[in-house]
């Protein structure tokens, strides 16, 4: 038995050191960090509509922007559209022109942002059940919280007594900036969100305030709190995104993290804040890598002196791990990584 369980974990192993140095070879060979950055605008948005047939939306849009060399994430249910892409500006406003076209659409809110061309290198259009994986049946967006657009989001934090800021992300976002006091659910992944609220019961009478990136999973995050007994609950309307846009250095502290090459993007564009540290030497650091050891692959923030010392490893265990023979090419690439502060893999 125990044999078989050994074989087991020996051979996932070795597929995670291989899918490891394959990953080394294509980043390495894709991306040249002293390329030029051409400027390229990323939208955000996501839609809660009923579409019928998910599989063929997401077969012919994928085709669109095969054939428009579009790039970037986008999930579609039969529930609606969750996406992020990006490309110059004139193919942005022909993506936008193509999705409103579509009556279902039609009223969509585009957040934009700026990235270059390696904020995403590939498109991906996937269909799945939910637009937020969650997991808890009969959650619906439509019974969220009330929205609350970001001048009335300060006013209800400088006026209320009775409110408590709740950051909807998971604890990786949150370290690397947040609203000043906010009540952290220290998640690595939405899907905990029933057993994190298990720990904010007290809060039940509060005034709560929640918010996440875009919006989208406050939407189903709210309607959960509230099946789960919390009353008075909020949401930041599109979320830190649109915050950052309206009144950036009022309650907000840090930079925003986003799920793509840019990872950090700054709130306030005037000075540029770092509340995280290194998870070595705990000094102000705002870089995530992700750990040299492709079994443990944490995602972690590291100074450029530790990433060196302790090899892009999170431990000195990982730092001795046993390393795959083709990933000889591993440190090199890492270093580059590093010095590209580009790639970036989230489980
Ligand atoms: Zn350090
Ligand atoms: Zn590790």
């Amino acid at each position: 038995m125990s044999e078989q369980i050994n074989a087991a974990e020996l051979a996932r192993q070795q597929r995670l050191a291989r899918k490891a140095a394959r990953r080394a070879q294509m980043e390495s060979t894709k991306i040249d960090p002293t390329a030029p950055r051409i400027p390229y605008v990323v939208l955000l948005y996501y839609k809660y509509v009923h579409i019928e047939n998910p599989e063929q939306w997401a077969a012919e849009h994928l085709k669109w922007c095969r054939e428009n060399g579009i790039k970037g994430r986008i999930l579609v249910a039969k529930i609606g559209l969750n996406g992020s892409c990006a490309g110059p500006r004139d193919l942005m406003e022909k993506y936008k022109q193509k999705l409103t076209s579509d009556q279902r659409f039609s009223d969509i809110i585009f957040k934009e942002d700026e990235g270059d061309q390696f904020t995403f290198t590939k498109i991906f259009v996937r269909v799945r059940d939910e637009l937020v994986t969650m997991k808890v049946p009969g959650v619906k967006a439509e019974n969220g919280g009330i929205h609350l657009p970001p001048e009335e989001f300060n006013k209800m934090i400088e006026n209320d007594p009775d409110v408590v800021l709740v950051d909807m992300r998971n604890k990786y976002e949150y370290d690397l900036g947040r609203f000043k006091g906010a009540v952290a659910l220290e998640m690595d992944n939405f899907k905990e969100l029933p057993q994190a609220v298990d720990k904010i019961e007290s809060l039940k009478d509060k005034k709560i305030l929640a918010y996440c990136t875009g919006g989208i999973r406050c939407e189903t995050g709210t309607a959960y709190l509230k099946m789960r007994g919390f009353k008075n609950v909020y949401q930041l309307e599109g979320g830190i995104h649109t915050y950052g846009q309206k009144s950036p250095d009022k309650h907000w502290e840090g930079k925003m993290f986003v799920f793509d090459r840019r990872v950090a993007v700054p709130i306030n564009h005037e000075k540029d804040q770092v509340i995280s540290g290194c998870l070595h030497c705990e000094n102000a650091c705002d870089v995530y890598i992700n750990c040299v050891n492709a079994a443990c692959n944490a995602l972690f923030i590291c100074c450029e002196n530790c990433a060196i010392k302790m090899e892009n490893a999170c431990s000195d265990a990982c730092k001795a791990h046993q390393r795959d023979p083709n990933e000889k090419d591993y440190m090199s690439m890492l270093q580059r990584r590093y010095a590209s502060k580009r790639e970036i893999i989230i489980n």
